[in-house]
């Protein structure tokens, strides 16, 4: 299975790029903040819930995010592999990401990540903000605190996959066709080593 994390701090192209990806290579895409806010659609409980931490710019909580992202997965048994988006987002989500496909026989394949300058995001969001309809999109404040996050509590990722020799830096600025090329070079690498 070729399970891949794409990572990078929010408007660095991860749901753009991911959309591209499972074109290509037939897996199975999982964002954790597509699915909040299909629930926040659907009026659901956990709707409500994700969408009081979504609006602050805040993190849903681990425990409610961890067991979403597992029945997701519980979901596809005949997956060719996945593509994490948006997930894992703290050292305990991804802590508990390797558990669980472990006890899978499973593992992450690699971790890509997407490197944009933070002066690029605030401009990428401010002007998702016009089509997105993203209330997290539409203040600057709440972009703000999405990025200051991201560096206090995900980049701390980045040490833990470069340890596991998992992490792969792309740069997000450029064509988003030049920016895919990238990404599929690095995947098909491993594709290699995966299938020997
Ligand atoms: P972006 O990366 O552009 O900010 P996402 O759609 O990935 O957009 O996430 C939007 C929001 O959803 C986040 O700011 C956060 O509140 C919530 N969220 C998404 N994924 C997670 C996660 N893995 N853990 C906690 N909260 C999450």
């Amino acid at each position: 299975m070729l399970n891949l994390i794409l990572f990078g701090p929010p408007g660095a192209g991860k749901g753009t790029q991911s959309e591209k990806l499972i074109a290509k290579y037939q897996l199975v895409h999982l964002s954790t903040g597509d699915i909040f806010r299909s629930n926040i659609k659907g009026g659901t409980e956990l709707g409500t819930l994700a969408k009081s931490y979504m609006d602050k710019g805040q993190l849903v909580p681990d425990d409610v995010t961890i067991r979403l992202l597992e029945s997701e997965v519980n979901k596809h048994p005949n997956a060719k592999g996945f593509i994490f988006d948006g997930f894992p987002r703290t050292i305990a989500q991804a802590e508990a990401l390797d558990a669980f496909l472990a006890k899978k026989g499973q593992s992450i394949s690699v971790i890509l990540s997407l490197e944009v300058e933070e002066d690029e995001l605030r401009q990428r969001l401010t002007e998702r903000a016009k089509s997105s309809g993203r209330p997290d999109d539409a203040d600057p404040a709440v972009i703000q605190k999405r990025i200051d996050v991201y560096k206090n509590e995900t980049l701390p990722l980045k040490q833990h996959f470069t340890a596991q020799g998992k992490y792969q830096g792309i740069n997000g600025i450029g064509e988003i066709e030049t920016i895919f090329n990238a990404l599929c070079e690095k995947i098909d690498k491993v594709k290699n080593v995966v299938a020997k």
